[in-house]
């Protein structure tokens, strides 16, 4: 099957869906794929915390009208060491907020949104590779559920395929990148309980990291770190609640059901390359940040913000000046929330060959965050996101 498009999206993630979404909003056409089936796309669970402008985004611009209804709004967190809780104050550091508006919920909307409107999604279609990168015609080889090859041709590829997909290679090269790996994991679980806390809890402990957030008035997700080899199947539910209550001394926790566990192995990534010819990679294909600092998704909205508009400049007024600066503009922030990202893990997680003079130290850096107007300010910028470029007023 021969498909002829303006922009070919891989991709039904948060990047991919959100750049369908506001390109439709400026009356360009794209077709997005992706290779698994509605059903899983809608129910993984992953992001839950989304910065104030990812929220005016979404719900400014119509993608959607439940994230102000359904998501709650959070104007601070709890950062938890030595025994004690000390509250970050969004709202009185820096006049922003988070919302806690868990991502398959963002995709279910994007998804209801876009079919809704006769648009292209297709999925449980596969892209195998991008081809002809450098004309002004790059294309997309895809396989259906059926095995049946689809060809997208189109003005312009955009790979939202995430940190596992074809798209960065036919940019970066298959191992084209700055890349970090960390010596710990998160263990995460899904519980049926009421909520610990009102807040999130990021908690330093001798005994290493945990997170307290939460998903609704039933269901809580918890974190703590652990050892990437771990085997989510080889604890039993007491010793998991054991290594939790530990992790956060001076917090009761509200126990419940476990009936979700996974480990989530930590990478930072920034691609070499974020474009090259006509074919241009956003989100999680392009950086991936460890999740403590929960940016990852809202980067990935930052760069559709940007690529709309280079997109609008190229297919609408043939103005290629936004596109050659995507990749200089995008990398600004990319690097923010890398440093961001990093920083925050190496605060609170207990590194494996840490000695005393290192816990000393951490617990000597979360005092000077706590204790100053100024590390509580820098903290509160960064978590809640800084702002998005001034295009992001007319999507
Ligand atoms: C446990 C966890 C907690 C997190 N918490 C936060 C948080 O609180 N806040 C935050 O901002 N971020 C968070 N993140 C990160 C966030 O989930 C990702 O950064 C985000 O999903 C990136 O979106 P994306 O659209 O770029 O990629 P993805 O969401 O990975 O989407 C890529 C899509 O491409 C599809 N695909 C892949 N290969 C192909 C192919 N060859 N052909 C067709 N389709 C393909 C995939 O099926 C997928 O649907 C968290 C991540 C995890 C795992």
């Amino acid at each position: 099957m021969h498909v002829r498009t303006r922009v070919a999206i891989i991709g039904a993630g948060p990047a991919g869906l959100l750049l369908a979404h506001l390109l439709d909003r400026q009356g360009i056409e794209s077709v997005v794929i992706d290779s698994r089936s509605r059903a899983e796309i809608e129910s993984t669970i992953r992001a839950g915390i989304l910065e104030q402008g990812t929220v005016e985004v979404l719900d400014r611009t119509g993608a959607s009208d439940r994230v102000l209804r359904v998501g709650q709004r959070h104007e601070g967190v709890e950062l938890r060491f030595g025994g004690e809780g000390h509250r970050i104050d969004f709202a009185d550091s820096v006049g922003r907020a988070v919302w806690l508006y868990p991502q398959h919920e963002v995709l279910k909307d994007l998804i209801a949104a876009r079919l809704a409107a006769g648009q292209d999604l297709r999925f449980e279609v596969t892209a195998e590779r991008v081809e002809d990168a450098e004309t002004d015609r790059p294309r997309v080889v895809a396989r259906d559920a059926r095995g049946g090859r689809v060809e997208i041709e189109a003005d312009v590829v955009v790979g939202a395929d995430g940190s596992r997909g074809v798209a960065r290679e036919a940019v970066s090269g298959a191992y084209g990148g700055h890349f970090r790996e960390y010596p710990f994991a998160w263990f995460g679980i899904l519980c049926e309980a009421p909520p610990s806390s009102e807040e999130l809890i990021y908690s330093n402990s001798p005994d290493g990291f945990a997170l307290i957030s939460r998903r609704s008035a039933e269901v809580q997700r918890m974190y703590f770190q652990c050892d990437p080899q771990d085997d989510p199947e080889a604890y039993t539910e007491e010793q998991l609640w054991r290594i939790l209550r530990s992790r956060v001394p001076g917090t009761t926790l509200r126990e419940g059901r476990v009936f979700q566990r996974d480990v989530l192995r930590f990478r930072s990534f920034v691609a070499h390359e974020m474009r090259r010819g006509r074919v241009v990679l956003v989100g999680d294909a392009a950086h991936t940040v460890p999740p403590t600092g929960a940016k990852g998704m809202n980067l990935a909205v930052a760069d559709v913000v940007l690529l709309t508009d280079a997109l609008r400049a190229l297919l609408l007024e043939r103005d290629t000046g936004l596109l050659d600066a995507f990749p200089r503009t995008a990398l600004d922030r990319i690097w923010k929330a890398q440093h961001f990202s990093w920083w925050m893990t190496s605060m609170l997680h207990l590194q494996p060959d840490a000695d005393e003079f290192d816990r000393l130290r951490q617990l000597g850096e979360l005092r000077s965050v706590v204790g100053s107007e100024a590390g509580r300010a820098y903290f509160s910028e960064a978590y809640t996101g800084w702002p998005l470029p001034p295009a992001a007023a007319d999507l």
